[in-house]
């Protein structure tokens, strides 16, 4: 729906005139949405669907969700009891800062002062592994944050009390790491036994807390690839899952010395089907670091956008080693989402000249999409 149409219907909602006559041409709308829809996607697109129109949401845009700008990014802890093999920062968490007590207090000021946020994303390694997060989470309440995000593998929201505790210190969204579909294969890029079970446990017990979301990221290697619409299809009972993220690997180096890459036009299949998947369980949908043409119908999902992240500054150097926004046809290209080919890919797999089709203006304005 447009977000226009949307707000407008929201607008019309909140002063209680005529809900359930839209609720009635909503249903209508739903109904012929439905129909189209193979029976293999119905029921779940039903329930998202009517969901979506008692709730005035569009399932698959979730316009209601913040915008990337709504957020800071503050790194907060660097350490981590996991050893994912795609982690990009697996070699530099043991000399990489992060804030200390007074930069925390100094980005809080900050917001006390200028209000420039509605919330905080607090991130790093695992920050669950500092014992004082709830505690900090209620500093950034007091100093004006709406709510607070934590990025986490998830294993710690396997105790019920630790999720209430975070949620009612003022946690109001879990971006949690789920690195493939299949317990083997998590464990195995995790690289510990029993957490994938550790992970999803968290996840189930998230569900028991109405007013909080949960987002997932799972990132896109030659070990996971395959497994990408398993992931959607593991997840799919999670009440309050309402944001599915793939990144594609990136190697913070020129090379792929992990041989974590894996062609695009491989990858292609599986990620387009993990989007439609996740879609039609009523899933808002963020790929990261693919090439946006190469996403066929799909290339409305590829969303680069980030909050702002506060950082040590050393971090930077090695994300430039990426070398992003590199492409055959990138003068003349349109997009302004995609980030073209990196060089450890095209060092390894090629720049894909007869696969890439560039964006006339017109095209990719039409693929409307997930920009701040
Ligand atoms: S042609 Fe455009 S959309 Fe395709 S990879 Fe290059 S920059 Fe991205």
């Amino acid at each position: 729906m447009n977000p226009l149409k949307l707000d407008k219907f929201r607008e019309f909602s909140e002063l209680r005139v005529g809900g359930r006559i839209f609720f009635v041409l909503f249903s209508v709308r739903a109904s012929v949405q439905i129909s189209r829809l193979s029976g293999y996607d119905r029921g779940a697109h039903a329930v998202a669907w009517i969901k979506g129109i008692w709730d005035m949401q569009d399932p698959t845009t979730h316009r209601d969700r913040l915008r990337h700008t709504d957020y800071v990014e503050q790194t907060i802890h660097f350490r981590c009891n996991l050893s994912c093999q795609h982690c990009m920062i697996l070699d530099s968490m043991h000399w990489l800062e992060p804030a200390d007590d007074g930069q925390f207090e100094g980005l809080l000021e900050e917001q006390r002062i200028k209000k420039s946020w509605r919330s905080l994303i607090l991130t790093g390694s695992e920050v669950t592994l500092r014992s004082d997060l709830s505690e900090l989470v209620r500093r950034a309440i007091d100093a004006g944050f709406e709510f607070v995000r934590i990025q986490t593998h998830g294993m710690r929201l396997s105790s019920e009390s630790y999720c209430r505790e975070l949620v009612d210190a003022g946690v109001k969204e879990f971006f949690v790491s789920v690195t493939a579909g299949q317990e083997s294969l998590h464990d195995s890029i995790t690289r510990v036994p029993g957490s994938f079970r550790k992970t999803l446990k968290g996840l189930e017990n998230l569900t028991k807390f109405p007013d909080v979301r949960t987002l997932t990221n799972t990132v896109v290697t030659s070990l996971s690839y395959r497994s990408l619409p398993s992931v959607v299809e593991l997840l799919k009972g999670l009440s309050n899952l309402t944001e599915m993220h793939f990144w594609a690997y990136w190697p913070m180096s020129p090379t792929d010395e992990l041989s974590l890459c894996i062609p695009h036009p491989i990858a292609a299949d599986y990620l387009k089907e993990a989007i439609r998947l996740a879609r039609s369980y009523g899933r808002f949908v963020e790929v990261k670091n693919f090439p946006q043409c190469l996403l066929g119908r799909y290339a409305d999902a590829l969303c680069n956008d980030q909050p702002e992240l506060r950082i040590d500054p050393r971090f930077w150097k090695e994300f430039h080693e990426n070398g992003f926004h590199q492409c055959v046809y990138k003068t003349v290209c349109a997009s302004k989402q995609c980030l073209g080919i990196n060089t450890a890919y095209g060092n390894r797999f090629g720049w894909h000249e007869d696969l890439l089709k560039p964006y006339s203006v017109q095209e990719f304005e039409s693929l409307g999409g997930n920009h701040d």
